[in-house]
């Protein structure tokens, strides 16, 4: 069966599903799902992420962690979470351009939280010269203390719920089937959404508004986390300080837009992230929003393309050149992709 076929019986079955149903269904199905099936990433995959631009991106985040570890006094013993570890690429560069500062790698104990079985099992071959690594498929299952915590695109790729300010009020954008007994998005009318008359009163007919409440509730246990035992995080991922009030939702196969509902499982889907919505749920934890080009410049990731252009061969010279403006150019990520930093003691 098809998970255009499995989608189509739950919906004859319990009505219109919810976008965030969808989306469930289509990215973590654990037969059909696009995380358990596809190799996402890298040219000949469907998007490439920051991690895989460049080197330079997971050592900047490996500097970001070292000096927070070193702000927290070293302490001897310290989690380092990363939430969505894709190909494990992040991590590899984290921890080899970290591997002089003293007393850091003894003191980590790396936990890898994937939900997709085949990307564990690619992480684990990647990482399989490191000691001190185990793999969650939940954040829950990390044990409990002091942390540093990463995370690059994954937040876009938890499960969203959409609203819609139509002439007869607010209602819920959910999945459902036309006439022609194709999946379509259908308007139902919402409960009055206290979350939308408090925040979106003002938002003009035809606005959307998204949430995601995975989202907040990864956060609300981070911040329970970071107050209970100290901890800092850095997220980041392709999303907005305020609501845009259009549709983020979208599917993406082989560096294309694919349509939302054709091959259901074969294309990614993402949404972008709510920022103001996320440093919201870390409540009295201080925190700091800014773009990844600002992030990265901040750590010397100047610097850093100045020292490798320097050892490199004239072909290199032209990539490391290319990806370095990739990543910071505000045209490029530098500006759309956004950095939430927090951190307690
Ligand atoms: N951070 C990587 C990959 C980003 S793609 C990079 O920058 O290249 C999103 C990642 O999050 C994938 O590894 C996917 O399998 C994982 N993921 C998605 N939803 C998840 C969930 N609910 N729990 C744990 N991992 C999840």
């Amino acid at each position: 069966m098809s998970l255009e076929a499995h989608l189509k019986r739950l919906i004859t079955s319990q009505g219109a599903i919810s976008v965030a149903r969808f989306m469930h269904e289509a990215l973590a199905h654990p037969e059909y799902g696009y995380y358990q099936q596809q190799q996402p990433f890298g040219k000949e995959g469907d998007f490439i992420t920051a991690p895989e631009i460049s080197q330079m991106f997971g050592e900047m985040i490996g500097l970001w962690c070292t000096s927070m570890w070193q702000k927290m006094d070293t302490p001897h013993e310290i989690a380092l979470i990363e939430l969505g570890p894709g190909r494990g690429t992040l991590m590899t560069d984290l921890l080899r351009g970290t591997k002089h500062v003293k007393g850091f790698h003894q003191a980590l104990s790396i936990h890898m939280v994937e939900s997709s079985v085949k990307l564990t099992a690619l992480q684990q071959e990647t990482l399989k010269h490191y000691k001190n690594i185990t793999w969650h498929s939940r954040l829950e299952e990390v044990p409990e203390k002091r942390f540093l915590l990463i995370a690059n695109e994954f937040f876009d790729a938890l499960p969203i719920q959409q609203y819609i300010k139509t002439a007869k009020g607010w209602c819920e954008s959910m999945v459902g089937m036309n006439d022609e007994g194709q999946l379509s998005f259908a308007h139902l009318p919402s409960l009055a959404h206290e979350h939308l008359h408090t925040y979106h009163n003002n938002a003009p007919e035809g606005a959307i508004v998204e949430t995601c409440p995975a989202a907040h509730s990864v956060m609300e246990h981070i911040a329970e986390r970071a107050k209970l035992h100290g901890g800092g995080g850095l997220l980041i991922d392709y999303g907005y300080n305020s609501p845009p009030y259009q549709s983020s939702l979208q599917a993406v196969k082989a560096h294309r837009y694919h349509p939302m509902f054709e091959n259901i499982g074969e294309a990614d889907i993402t949404a972008h992230v709510d920022f103001q919505a996320l440093a919201t749920s870390l409540k009295d934890i201080p925190y700091q929003l800014t773009t990844q080009g600002e992030f990265l410049e901040s750590m010397g990731i100047h610097t850093r393309k100045e020292q490798l252009l320097h050892h490199a061969l004239p072909k290199q010279r032209t990539d490391i050149e290319s990806a370095y403006k990739r990543l910071v150019e505000p045209e490029q990520m530098g500006e759309l992709f956004k950095v939430l930093m927090f951190m307690r003691w």
